[in-house]
């Protein structure tokens, strides 16, 4: 049931060996990139400073900017020539940050990755549909070259183009896929136009949910509708990408591979680190990257370390679903939400549909928040008096919740713009 069990299940005292070992050769490494070269000298530190773990805190964070502006080579720790691929970050917040990757960078990836699906159940029996973006984009390739490496048949569907995904799924027998969870719940509608029904006529049986934040409510609702068992996955390019972290069949939070990722979370504002258990903002080291290490690298993803053991028997730690990036956070009359925070609430409604909006306007000397919800269609055929009721509903909810009244505003299914990447949950029309 292990992928490599000897790693997945090493004792915790013999796993953080490895680290301390990984970790010094990683910042010995990084020494050779201008960035760090420069870093190390302002703060007086040599490689060999380094002799314990928490040793790292001795080094600064780094952030997306300091990326941005090393940009493209100042982050290189190899000759280009030892260089064999390059990925970039979706640029969801700004210009897009470049990652090179040797031979070993990959397979190191790879590894990780089969690791993964080899843990939420994927066989090399198993049919693999790849709904990802292929390019820059870390989704495509990286899954594509671990399902390959399982043995799975692997379909490089790459994203949107519904019916076609759908005539894929049905011709060559998929069983497993990997999707962005807003376009999983998009998709449904497309199932229902062509009179597909993916319980009845498809052998979906495993979904791989990743690239944006989802509330466990609708990975229900994906598992109810697929008729699949449905895994977080979680990461982010300058970590390689997919593969950092992923639920085990135990769905009860994601495992980090920590012998190839070295994990803190920190206050975002003290940037001390914060008790397990506590959330805060993950920060992460890379142990086994050669084209480009990057050292305690600010992801802004907030979540939690899980204190305690996992009934798999693996001995990476987890983290918990990821709640917001700390810039995603909107602040309205003072008050901080997290677009999840929404959505959460929202697909607790049983009347609530695949999509929704949120868009913040200015109204005066005020903050507005427009919240536009997709609800099914036949509550458009009912009478206004439910429709009215329902409004009520979603706006009671929300304000529980978040603390300020929003404008609820209720449209058809398939009304609100749709992405083929991650989805866009939030227009700000405020800073105009
Ligand atoms: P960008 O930062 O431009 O979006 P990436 O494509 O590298 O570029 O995306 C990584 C980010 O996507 C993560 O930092 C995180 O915010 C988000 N993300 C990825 N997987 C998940 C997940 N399973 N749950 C929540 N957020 C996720
Ligand atoms: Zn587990």
């Amino acid at each position: 049931m292990y992928w490599e069990s000897s790693v997945e299940t090493m004792e915790r005292e013999a796993l953080e060996a490895l680290q301390l070992e990984r970790l010094q050769k990683t910042v010995s490494d990084a020494s050779l990139s201008v960035f760090y070269k420069k870093l190390f000298s302002n703060i007086d530190l040599e490689p060999a400073d380094i002799k314990s773990l928490d040793d790292i805190r001795r080094i600064p964070p780094t952030t997306k900017d300091d990326l941005r502006e090393a940009w493209p080579y100042g982050f290189l720790a190899v000759p280009k020539e030892k260089l064999v691929r390059m990925h970039s970050s979706s640029g969801t917040t700004g210009r897009a940050t470049v990652i090179f990757h040797t031979a070993g960078d990959l397979d190191a990836w790879t590894d990780v990755l089969a690791r993964s699906m080899y843990m939420a159940g994927m066989r090399n029996t198993d049919v693999f549909q790849n709904m990802m973006t292929y390019g820059l984009f870390t989704g495509g390739l990286g899954f594509h070259y671990a399902a390959e490496k399982i043995g799975a048949l692997t379909i490089p569907a790459g994203a949107g183009n519904s019916k076609r995904q759908i005539q894929l799924m049905k011709d060559f027998n998929t069983t497993v896929i990997h999707i962005i969870p807003s376009y999983a719940l998009h998709l449904t509608e497309v199932f229902e136009e062509m009179g597909v029904g993916p319980r009845k006529d498809l052998n979906l049986r495993l979904a791989f949910l990743g690239a944006e934040p989802h509330s466990e409510k609708t990975r229900q609702k994906i598992e109810e509708y697929y008729g699949v068992k449905a895994f977080n996955s979680y990461g982010l390019s300058e970590m390689n990408g997919p593969g950092v972290a992923f639920e085990c069949p135990l769905q009860n939070g994601l495992h980090i591979w920590e012998d190839n990722f070295l994990v803190e979370v920190i206050d975002p504002r003290t940037l001390e680190p914060v008790e397990d258990g506590q959330e805060g903002e993950l920060v992460l080291t890379t142990l086994k990257r050669e084209g480009m290490p990057i050292i305690r690298y600010r992801t802004k993803d907030l979540t939690r370390i899980i204190p305690g053991h996992c009934d798999c028997g693996r001995t990476h730690r987890r983290i918990d679903r990821i709640t917001g990036r700390t810039d995603d956070m909107l602040i309205l009359k003072g008050v901080n939400i997290f677009p999840i925070q929404i959505e959460k609430k929202l697909m607790e409604i049983p009347e609530v549909g695949n999509n929704f909006l949120i868009i913040l306007e200015r109204e005066g000397y005020n903050d507005l928040m427009i919240v536009r919800v997709e609800v099914q269609k036949e509550i458009f055929s009912g009478d206004l008096k439910q429709l009215e009721n329902l409004r009520r509903k979603i706006t009671e909810d929300l304000r529980s919740d978040i603390l300020i009244t929003p404008r609820v505003e209720l449209v058809e299914p398939n009304t609100l713009p749709k992405t083929e990447g991650k989805a866009v949950r939030v227009i700000d029309n405020r800073k105009e």
